[in-house]
Formats: C-alpha cells, sequence, structure tokens
C-alpha cells in the first residue's frame, strides 16, 4: 500500500493551524500522533523505538469501545502514520512528527518539527492541538521583506523553514535622458514617484502578510540606500517589529535568505538566553533554579517560567511513577516516597515538562550553564 500522506514542506503558517482546528468529524474518530524520531542516535535504533511507539498506540486503539466501522478508519489512519514516520526517520532537520489524519475524509497533516515531543496519540472526532500549540509558542515567526526599485520578494520564516509568501515587479519605465532640462526634471520626478508607488505596494503586502499570517519580527532588505525611504513608508505596527536590516539582492536564492533569518533568530534568542540567565543571578534565592535537582523541584511545583539548557546534553534519570517527579537517581521519590521508572533522556524529559507548563524553553551553549551541569530555571514567584 502507497501512502497518501506527505510531510508539510512550508512553513507551518497560523491559517493551516486554523484548518487543523476547523476540522471536525461528528459521530467520527480522526486521529493525532505525536512522535519523537530522534530519541536514539542511530536510525535503526530510532526506527525500533518509533514501531514501539505505535505498537503500543495500536494496541490502545484496538481496546477502544468502537463501532467496526470507526476502529477500521483508525487503522487505515496508523497504517499510513507508520508508514510515513518510519520514511522520515533519520531526516536532519526532523526531530519529531505532528501527525493529523482523517483517512475516511481523505484528509492528513503531517508536520515536522525541529524539536522533541512527547510521543501521544489522541483518537477523538476533532485533532487536538494543544501539544502542537505549545511547541509553536516556544518560536517566534519572522517575516523578511526584501525590494529594490521595482522588484519585492516576501518571506516567512518558522521552525528553520522558510517560505515565499508572494513576489512581484511593478513596472517603473527605464532611465532616459533628456536633452531640455525642464522636461529632464519632470521625467526625473515621475521615476522618483514610480518607485515611492513601489515602495508604498510593498509596504502594503507586508501589512498584509502581517494580518493573515501574524508574525512577531521583521527584517527588512535590499539596496542599502533606498531602505530608509522604504522604511518611511511602512506601518508603525511593522515598523515596530524591525529587528534587522540588509543591504542584499532582492534575488538572492532562497537557502541563503534563510541562513541569514536564522543567524538573525539565534541573535534574537542568545539575547533572550542571556536576559533569562541575568535574571536567574539577580533573584538567586527567591527565583534562581540552578542545576538539574533545583530546577526538577521548580518544574515538580510547576512554577518554572523559563528554563536554559545546553544543546544536545543527555543523561538517563528517573521519573516518578506517581508524582512524576524527575530525579538524577534511583531509590524512592523524595517527594511521595513512590517507586521510579527510568527515563532515557531526563534533560528531555525537563524540556518536555517545562513546555507543558507554558514556560520558555532556550537552548543555551555558554560556560556558565556548563558549570551548573546544563540545566538552569527561572521560577514565576
Ligand atoms: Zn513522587
Amino acid at each position: 500500500m502507497s501512502s497518501k500522506l506527505k510531510v508539510h514542506e512550508a512553513t507551518i503558517r497560523p491559517s493551516l493551524v486554523a484548518e487543523l482546528q476547523a476540522f471536525q468529524a461528528p459521530g467520527q474518530r480522526v486521529s493525532s500522533y505525536y512522535l519523537d524520531l530522534s530519541r536514539e542516535k542511530n536510525v535503526e535504533a530510532a526506527r525500533a523505538a518509533v514501531k514501539k511507539t505505535l505498537a503500543f498506540e495500536r494496541e490502545r486503539l484496538e481496546q477502544l469501545d468502537l463501532r467496526p466501522a470507526l476502529r477500521q478508519a483508525l487503522r487505515q489512519d496508523w497504517e499510513e502514520v507508520q508508514e510515513l514516520a518510519l520514511a522520515t526517520v533519520g531526516r536532519r532537520e526532523v526531530r519529531s512528527l505532528a501527525c493529523f489524519v482523517a483517512s475516511s475524509a481523505g484528509y492528513g497533516r503531517v508536520l515536522p518539527l525541529p524539536s522533541t515531543v512527547r510521543d501521544r496519540a489522541f483518537f477523538e472526532d476533532r485533532f487536538i492541538l494543544w501539544p502542537l500549540e505549545q511547541i509553536l509558542n516556544q518560536a517566534d515567526r519572522f517575516a523578511v521583506c526584501l525590494t529594490d526599485k521595482d522588484d519585492a520578494r516576501l518571506f516567512l520564516v518558522h521552525l528553520q523553514r522558510i517560505e515565499e509568501f508572494t513576489s512581484f515587479r511593478d513596472e517603473i519605465p527605464g532611465r532616459v535622458r533628456f536633452p531640455d532640462p525642464v522636461k529632464q526634471w519632470h521625467y526625473a520626478n515621475k521615476h522618483i514617484e514610480y518607485f515611492h508607488r513601489h515602495f508604498e505596494h510593498v509596504a502594503e503586502e507586508t501589512l498584509r502578510l502581517l494580518q493573515r499570517e501574524p508574525f512577531e519580527h521583521l527584517i527588512i532588505g535590499g539596496l542599502w540606500e533606498h531602505l530608509p525611504e522604504f522604511e518611511g513608508h511602512l506601518h508603525r505596527y511593522l515598523r515596530d517589529r524591525i529587528v534587522a536590516r540588509w543591504d542584499i539582492d532582492v534575488h538572492t536564492p532562497v537557502p541563503e535568505i534563510l541562513q541569514r533569518a536564522l543567524q538573525e533568530e539565534q541573535k534574537l534568542l542568545e539575547h533572550q538566553a542571556q536576559s533569562i540567565w541575568k535574571n536567574i543571578q539577580e533573584h538567586r534565592t527567591t527565583r534562581g533554579a540552578l542545576g538539574p535537582e533545583e530546577t526538577f523541584a521548580a518544574l515538580w511545583q510547576r512554577r518554572v517560567q523559563a528554563l536554559l539548557i545546553e544543546p544536545h546534553v543527555s543523561c538517563q534519570g528517573f521519573r516518578c511513577r506517581s508524582c512524576g517527579r524527575l530525579h538524577l537517581s534511583s531509590g524512592p521519590c523524595i517527594e511521595c516516597g513512590e517507586k521510579m521508572m527510568e527515563v532515557s533522556n531526563v534533560y528531555d524529559e525537563a524540556v518536555h515538562d517545562a513546555i507543558e507548563q507554558s514556560a520558555l524553553v532556550r537552548q543555551w551553549n555558554a560556560g556558565t550553564l556548563n558549570e551548573v551541569d546544563s540545566i538552569a530555571a527561572l521560577k514565576r514567584f
């Protein structure tokens, strides 16, 4: 059987989330799967882990009290999800998948995510989106607007992906020289008027993008000497969002634009991480948690506002079977005394816990964080 599902390659636009939200199947069941594809380092082991997770979910759906037709639809969803998930394991930029499938209605969206997720599945009469929304809330959206005197291109950048929203050209009369100075003056004015009209058009399209697909940050780029004029045409909502101005050719290839946008994002993330760290230091006794044990305690109390973690850090650990508290060492839980179960990466678990309490999670590669065993948190109160 060949699967109809495909991995969504564009950005996850707010309008796509709205489409998923609007999807309803009264009296039916549809499938929402969240699958971590990167829990293991080598591809074969990762594939085996995904198979195991899906086998568990298959077992669960077989146990549901359902009419045969509904169960058959969920089985079909499961088959399609398994085929695509196994084929996707090992793709470098895809750490996990969020799958929304209603094969009986011929509907399916599979969203690749660059961060780790907690494995889950839901079989309801609508898609379950809160885990997706929590992940989307972790990363700001950027728009990139490039313009010269007649061309323009608009992009969305989110979760390490780029998508061209629109591109257009406004006809500007070519440069002509008139021997008559008055004619020449009129002509030059006309020419300036044309490219101001073009800038106005670009500014309008950018505002339309903001209204249709809201974004937090704007990067503008083009011929350096014309950027201030262009900026003058932008609505205040847009000017307030500008985080960078680029001297760049409008026709720069898309991968290069993405690389530059990701560098801007990295600067912003670094700045945010530094400011969280500064807050932790300034409020060390009341709101700071340094190192795994203090951070796990703060997570257990559901008090984490922001979590800092070193990238790629991994360590086996434990989670209490009863109250869910994370621990580095085994033995009875220090909060409730109950037994614990092993988790393969306690740092990933901490990230999932933090995301679920709506904390801001920032990866931060810094010596100071390394000194406190790669993790720290700022508490809410
Ligand atoms: Zn416990």
